[in-house]
């Protein structure tokens, strides 16, 4: 049931989705790995829209040089953990949720006890290795992965339903090389946002998901385009077991 405080919150959009739509994503919870460039855009808009419990995860504390984009995280907080300025900045929009953090590196012994039982994960990592490891959990527990990535004025994003559409190892069957690549806030706010949109409409049972598509941004020119992703049958992840050993 929703608070008649939770009523007021969320007038605006329960003219959207209905009481029954908001009380969903009350018992809604959503694991988000990283509280960066696209964590924090994503983790603050989930957070006003009143999902009920957003699991956020990350091993970082806050460097000046993060602050050209990451906002859930201000001066103030630099040399603290990002953890908790995330959870303080979270709970500070809306004390009507709950915020779950854990400051820990994400590797392969602790993934599936940190994601738990939450409805979905939402890729806003820098890296393909951790990125291939959320993927793999995905599939496994059979829940969606919400991926997108940035890179200077550009981005992508897709939405990965295990057993029905293409995989990230599908898609992206080798990592890019490492860098430290160029990023301005706005890019990852915008394709924070595409993923947001997803979680929300997933968590809804609304719209069409950015499922078998890859959506592909270039701010530069001010272009969207989409392409189509098709499954990778001898997918080291999810192809067929027949498959993968020719
Ligand atoms: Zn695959």
């Amino acid at each position: 049931m929703l608070s008649e405080r939770e009523l007021e919150r969320y007038k605006r959009q329960i003219l959207l989705f209905g009481e029954a739509g908001q009380e969903k994503l009350k018992k809604s919870k959503i694991f988000i790995a990283g509280a960066g460039g696209l964590g924090s855009p994503i983790s603050m808009y989930l957070a006003v829209a009143g999902v009920g419990t957003i699991v956020l995860v990350d091993n970082d504390v806050v460097e000046m040089t993060n602050l050209n984009r990451q906002i859930l995280h201000g001066d103030s907080d630099i040399g603290r953990k990002k953890t908790v300025s995330g959870k303080e900045t979270l709970i500070r929009l809306n004390q009507d949720i709950e915020v779950e953090v854990t400051d820990t590196t994400i590797d392969e012994s602790n993934i599936s006890s940190l994601v738990g039982s939450t409805q979905g994960i939402v890729d806003a990592l820098d890296n393909f290795a951790t990125r291939y490891l959320l993927n793999k959990t995905a599939i496994e527990k059979n829940i969606p992965l919400f991926h997108g990535a940035i890179r200077g004025m550009y981005g992508q994003a897709t939405t990965i339903m295990p057993g029905t559409t293409p995989c990230l190892r599908c898609i992206f069957p080798h990592p890019p090389p490492k860098e430290v690549f160029p990023v301005v806030g706005l890019t990852p706010g915008l394709i924070g946002m595409v993923q947001a949109t997803e979680v929300l409409k997933f968590l809804l049972g609304t719209g069409e998901l950015l499922t078998n598509r890859l959506f592909l941004w270039d701010g530069m020119q001010c272009r969207v385009e989409e392409v189509t992703v098709e499954k990778n049958p001898s997918c080291i992840v999810c192809g067929r077991k027949e498959e993968q050993i020719r």
